[in-house]
């Protein structure tokens, strides 16, 4: 609740740090390198894109105004044709050219979208296990992902951000390229009055006007888009309450507890409260409000701005300064000009807007791994003679008050199996993470062969464990691959080490062998596995890596008492000379172990074999012992 509120306030200040228009220059800046650095052909083809979508309009409005020139004026048929065949070739070359860039520019934004989630895919697996363990880091992600849903801010807007810029500067030149000759042709002195029209001054005022207006409408319209921060919590929240208890029905896994629970009651009483996108909810308020009446009073403007240059073209071309066929032009050109600089003037809003949300995007992709990492290699050694030692480790999880190990000395015996028990939440996983520096101590040191860990090579040091975790996880990948961590293995030895593990019937029971694909996520022909099977295949994976240190936590939970037996029966074998760790709850499997350690609240309060740790009557081992053996001898 603590790390969400945390998350909530960064998210909140980044909102008013991205409230200056150089800060969110400079996020959409670093963005769009970002985004240029994955899909370099993207940018290329939008850029064509917006470039002749911003000047087809203006091909059209020059050729209509030479045509109505010609009719109004000369009437000269070889040339009427000349210029209605310029027109038909340009505007349809136009058309074609941006139709064909259009669908190149989609099937690239998608391609984009994905490269960009491969980003943030890349991210979650290279940070720190303790980063990408840490709720906060998930709240951050889930913000990042919710916010693209709701209404593509972040990353995917500075794509169109780049667009509608483009246009819009592209739109307002070639404007201007086809006004200039509004102001500069000059009103013969016959035409009275008007000629005033002719001054530099006024025309200087029309000009300062015209750029004053357009900015107020501008303003208008950032104010109307910068609503969209102010419903951004609302909406993010709602998005994930929808993500969850929307999609809640599909969920295979779900299925028995919403029977016979009941639980839809709870789902539906959730629908019931979130309103983010009801007709009546918040975002629905401000569009009918606020944001309306800025959006709805930004266009009057422009209107109004559009207005002034049709009385200015008509008095013009009414003095005498002018054709028919130049109205058009410059009412066209005017027009479309205007519309430009609407657009761009919109488009600080939505740059504003979007600098926040590219702040939390920034805030994830910066997490920086913050885990030392020395250089030294853990050199292979034959004789597998790696000695790892905890010296007063003493940890606490980020943001908790408890030590979940405290002082803890223990070294490992080259090729001995050690047990480890106790109590649930005594300590036993987190002592086995600090082994696999999925974290680092606080206090005290993990020695490997006499040097602290953190100043070997992490995946070099890595590389001496397989562990086998209690919430072990199978890919919906072929057997094979899944045991071997790769695609390509070398199948006789995932023979054995499925065998070894125990499943060996059942993988001669599979039709396609290793290939056989495990479940059905992909195709229909994949393998529906049981939580002990799984079990069986996860331990295997640990067996064919092959790795000095075996540990297996909870190894046989959900395995059958024989199946269990059988592989308790064979570990010493199948262990060989790798030093072996075992956590287990049942204490009758750790009696082949050369060594019991028995945790208690973080700490190692017993250590010995089974024979000495049950004779220690006042001992936990006891306790612990007499509380299972009672089922049994009774
Ligand atoms: P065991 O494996 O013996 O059941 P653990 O090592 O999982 O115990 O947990 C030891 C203590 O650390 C418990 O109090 C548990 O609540 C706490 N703990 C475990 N994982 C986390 C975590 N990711 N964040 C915070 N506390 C944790």
């Amino acid at each position: 609740m603590k790390e969400k509120k945390n998350t909530e306030s960064a998210s909140q200040e980044s909102f008013l740090h991205g409230n200056t228009i150089s800060h969110a220059l400079a996020a959409h800046l670093r963005a769009g390198k970002l985004l240029a650095g994955i899909s370099p052909r993207f940018f290329t083809v939008m850029t064509l894109y917006a470039v002749v979508d911003a000047l087809a309009p203006y091909a059209a409005v020059f050729f209509s105004a030479q045509i109505l020139k010609e009719l109004a004026l000369l009437r000269r048929a070889d040339v009427l044709w000349r210029w209605v065949t310029a027109c038909v070739a340009c505007t349809g070359a136009f058309a074609v050219l941006k139709s064909f860039l259009y669908q190149r520019e989609e099937t690239l934004f998608d391609d984009l979208y994905g490269r960009k989630e491969i980003l943030f895919a890349k991210k979650m697996f290279s940070m720190d296990y303790a980063d990408m363990d840490k709720q906060e880091t998930h709240d951050l992600r889930e913000q990042i992902r919710e916010s693209e849903n709701w209404s593509s801010w972040g990353m995917m807007r500075v794509p169109q951000v780049y667009e509608y810029g483009l246009k819009s500067i592209t739109g307002i030149a070639g404007g201007i390229a086809l006004t200039v000759s509004l102001f500069t042709s000059p009103i013969p002195a016959s035409a009275g009055w008007l000629t005033a029209l002719n001054s530099p001054l006024f025309i200087f005022l029309l000009a300062a006007l015209m750029v004053v207006v357009s900015l107020l409408a501008g303003v208008c319209n950032v104010k109307s888009i910068s609503y969209w921060s102010s419903a951004s919590e609302d909406a993010t929240f709602g998005n994930r309450l929808f993500g969850f208890f929307g999609f809640i029905g599909l969920k295979k896994d779900r299925g028995t507890d919403i029977r016979i629970y009941n639980q839809q009651n709870l789902v539906s009483a959730y629908w019931g409260k979130n309103r983010s996108f009801s007709g009546d909810g918040v975002m629905a308020r401000l569009a009918m409000g606020p944001m309306g009446i800025y959006s709805g009073l930004g266009t009057c403007i422009s209107v109004l701005i559009t207005g002034s240059i049709y009385v200015f073209t008509c008095l013009k071309a009414w003095a005498g300064a002018f054709d028919v066929g130049s109205i058009t032009q410059y009412v066209g050109a005017a027009t479309a000009m205007t519309e430009s600089i609407f657009n761009l003037t919109a488009l600080l809003g939505i740059l504003k807007t979007n600098a926040g949300y590219l702040d939390t995007t920034f805030q994830f992709l910066d997490i920086p791994n913050a885990m030392y990492q020395g250089s030294l290699t853990t050199e292979k050694r034959s004789d597998r003679q790696y000695d790892v030692e905890f010296r007063n480790v003493s940890f606490k999880y980020p943001g908790s008050e408890l030590w979940a190990l405290k002082d803890v000395s223990i070294r490992f015996r080259v090729g001995r199996r050690l047990a480890i028990v106790g109590e649930n939440g005594s300590g036993k996983t987190t002592f086995i993470k600090l082994l696999c520096r999925l974290y680092d101590p606080q206090e005290g040191q993990i020695l490997l062969n006499g040097i602290d860990i953190r100043k070997y090579n992490y995946r070099d040091y890595m590389n001496i464990f397989s562990v086998v975790f209690q919430d072990f996880q199978l890919l919906s990948q072929p057997l094979g691959s899944n045991v071997a961590g790769n695609a390509s293995y070398d199948a006789a030895k995932v023979r054995r080490a499925l065998t070894d593990a125990g499943f060996g019937d059942r993988l001669a029971a599979m039709p396609d062998g290793l290939n056989t694909q495990l479940y059905k996520d992909f195709t229909e022909n994949g393998v529906e596995i049981s939580g002990g099977e799984a079990q069986k295949i996860a331990i295997a994976r640990a067996l064919y890596k092959d790795a000095p240190f075996i540990i297996l936590d909870e190894p046989t939970a959900a395995l059958d008492p024989i199946a269990e037996a059988e592989i308790y029966g064979r570990f010493d074998e199948i262990a060989g000379d790798k030093t072996a760790i075992y956590i287990s709850h049942r204490l009758s499997s750790c009696k082949f172990c050369d060594e019991i350690a028995v945790f208690d609240e973080g700490r190692i309060i017993q250590r010995g074999t089974h024979e000495e740790l049950v004779a220690e009557e006042a001992g936990k081992y006891y306790e612990l012992w007499n509380a299972q053996a009672q089922y049994y001898t009774e």
